[in-house]
């Protein structure tokens, strides 16, 4: 193994519901990249009684972003548990604050090469997450978070996307169809990713 290969790092962005968790998986199935949920690593961080627990659940049920300073070091740490694999951060960059930060503490040590973006309607997520929340058990699957993610989402997340599209590294999908039409695109993307 070359030492000197930097880690490659895909960003998955898109609107709560959008699909990011389930294309992930199949990527992970087919590709042999890592999964790393920023929002699943911020829900264990927080159930492992850390210091910032009460701050993190407090955010995660008001639909908004966790300070970079928590989520960097999560995502940072993941990945250098392993540094000779390839990472899928799911849900991650939200805000400029958060984009920043990454930018400034891991461009030296990880390849960021793009956004994979799953674009589809709010009414059609919304199904999905209200569909979701009689099982997911999350504290943020009701009508009242949702209406907050959506805000943060449209407020903050979208200019980070836009700002990677001013750069064409935006890959942006269709996710308002069935699970394997969307995957069918989105195997295309990942085959020429070296
Ligand atoms: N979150 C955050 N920073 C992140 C990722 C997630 O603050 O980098 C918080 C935020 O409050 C978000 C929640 O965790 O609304 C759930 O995020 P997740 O990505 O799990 O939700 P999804 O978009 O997949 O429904
Ligand atoms: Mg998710």
């Amino acid at each position: 193994m070359n030492s000197l290969k930097k880690p490659i790092v895909v960003f998955v962005l898109g609107g709560p519901g959008s699909g990011k968790g389930t294309q992930c998986s199949k990527i992970v199935q087919e590709f042999g990249l890592v999964h790393l949920s920023a929002g699943d690593l911020l829900r264990t961080e927080m159930a492992s009684g850390s210091q910032y627990g009460d701050m993190i659940a407090t955010m995660i049920k008001n639909g908004e972003i966790v300070p970079s300073i928590v989520t960097v070091n999560l995502l940072k740490n993941a990945i250098m548990v392993d540094p000779s694999k390839n990472y899928l951060v799911d849900g991650f960059p939200r805000n400029e604050e958060n984009n920043n930060s990454w930018v400034e503490n891991m461009t030296s040590i990880v390849d960021t090469r793009f956004v994979l973006y799953f674009d589809c309607p709010d009414e059609v997520m919304t199904e999905r997450l209200l569909g979701r929340g009689a099982s997911s058990g999350r504290t943020d699957d009701n009508i009242e978070s949702i209406k907050k993610r959506f805000t943060t989402f449209h407020n903050q997340t979208k200019p980070v996307v836009e700002h990677y599209g001013k750069q064409s590294r935006v890959h942006s999908i269709n996710s308002n169809r069935p699970v394997d039409q969307v995957y069918d695109d989105v195997r295309k993307l990942f085959q020429t990713l070296a």
